[in-house]
């Protein structure tokens, strides 16, 4: 059965056709600038990157000129082999709790969602409306980045703010990435051959977040209203002190959508290095002695494990610490300081086995107290896997 996994942003498309339940992957691409002039996508199939210029001037507009492809590379006779359409959603509120059929009362309630997550929610309203206009035989699908974190319990996800705030204006903690976080947990639990587990996930790429997860169940993650919580990430300063916000808008002037700007787009590594967001230019910076670079990264590291100590505390323990995402996969600096750090738990990093990028493997001795492994996500072949079980 084939089933497509669609992730739509305001202004892109990232798609990927799978064969399910033997997840191949048929085809896969990116198109950009949909809508803004200039557009262009690339595609990969058979082993090759095709890259070609057309103006997309709207989603459906880009669902059309996949379809082209589909067809035009042989990946499709008929449209209708295509069975479901999984589609990413980033804000699910405490509506959702799993994978939905989309619906016009659940396509509502996203759109209703949209002032939590104003960049992403509508986009995939586009995108999911659009779907539905070129393959309307199609089951179309939604995942949403919130659903697995919805088991926390409410210690965890209220905040010690006025109780009229969560239920007039459904301020609690919601996280990220937890389609993510799923992915990997599910790996890590059939890598130990167990269930019953406790693991701690951390997804850190340009975006980062933590999770505890406990028996395949979030418990916690580090994540909260919105994408701008927990650990320091390439231009998000993550937990501050709220004060900071109100204190600086009184001094500057600044007004709400500016100060919003500063700490979403000109924080974190970027505003520590003074040099880059990107954590391959900070190990560059480093190699060079750059007092910055070097001071960027001590707080980055000293974050994620504040957070892995807190979660440990937390699950009483902790059999497996999961590291993935662009950082996680790739950054072996990153991976070693921080596993240093928690050597104090008896956690022991194997240097050569760390020296890896982009690969499943145990990273650490066999005398450590944890085993911590690098496990690459795969959020396209979740969404896929969710869907397949729907349209099946
Ligand atoms: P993501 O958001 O998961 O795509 O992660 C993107 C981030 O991963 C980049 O901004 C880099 O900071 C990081 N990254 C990617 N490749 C490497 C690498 N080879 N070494 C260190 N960091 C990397």
């Amino acid at each position: 059965m084939k089933i497509l996994s669609v992730n739509a942003g305001s202004s892109s498309l990232k798609f990927q056709l799978y064969e399910m339940p033997e997840e191949k992957v048929l085809i896969s691409g990116l198109m950009e600038r949909i809508g803004i002039g200039d557009s262009f996508y690339t595609i990969k199939i058979n082993g090759q990157k095709i890259k070609k210029t057309q103006e997309l001037n709207n989603h459906e507009e880009a669902f059309e000129a996949l379809v082209k492809e589909l067809e035009g590379n042989h990946v499709v006779d008929s449209l209708d082999e295509i069975k479901g359409i999984g589609h990413r959603v980033v804000q699910g509120g405490d509506y959702f709790n799993k994978t939905e059929v989309v619906t016009d009362d659940v396509l509502s309630k996203i759109e209703e969602l949209s002032s939590l997550a104003p960049l992403h929610n509508p986009a995939a309203v586009t995108g999911i409306k659009a779907a539905k206009e070129v393959f309307p035989n199609a089951l179309q699908t939604v995942v949403f980045d919130t659903a697995f974190h919805q088991t926390m319990p409410k210690e965890n996800y209220l905040y010690a703010l006025p109780y009229s705030w969560y239920t007039d204006y459904k301020i609690r903690r919601y996280g990220a990435h937890g389609t993510s976080h799923k992915y990997v947990a599910q790996r890590a639990n059939e890598i130990l051959g167990r269930t019953d587990t406790k693991l701690i996930t951390c997804h850190i790429g340009n975006g980062a977040s933590i999770s505890a997860i406990v028996n395949g169940k979030c418990v916690n993650t580090s994540m909260g209203l919105t994408p701008n919580a927990g650990l320091i990430m390439g231009t998000r300063c993550g937990d501050i002190d709220a004060s900071i916000i109100p204190y600086i808008m009184e001094k500057t002037n600044m007004s709400p959508k500016e100060v919003d700007n500063v700490i979403n787009k000109q924080s974190g590594l970027l505003a520590i290095s003074k040099k880059s967001s990107d954590s391959r230019d900070i190990e560059d910076g480093i190699a060079n002695g750059d007092e910055n670079c070097i001071l960027a990264q001590k707080m980055y590291v000293r974050r994620i494990t504040d957070y892995i100590a807190k979660y440990y505390v937390e699950m009483k323990g902790c059999d497996a610490i999961i590291f993935t995402a662009g950082v996680g996969e790739n950054s072996v600096d990153t991976r070693r300081d921080i596993i240093n750090e928690l050597s104090v738990l008896g956690v022991e990093l194997d240097s050569d086995a760390n020296n890896v990028r982009g690969k499943e493997r145990l990273i650490t001795t066999p005398s450590s107290s944890i085993k911590c492994y690098i496990i690459p996500t795969d959020e396209e072949l979740m969404i896929a896997k969710d869907t397949y079980e729907l349209a099946k």
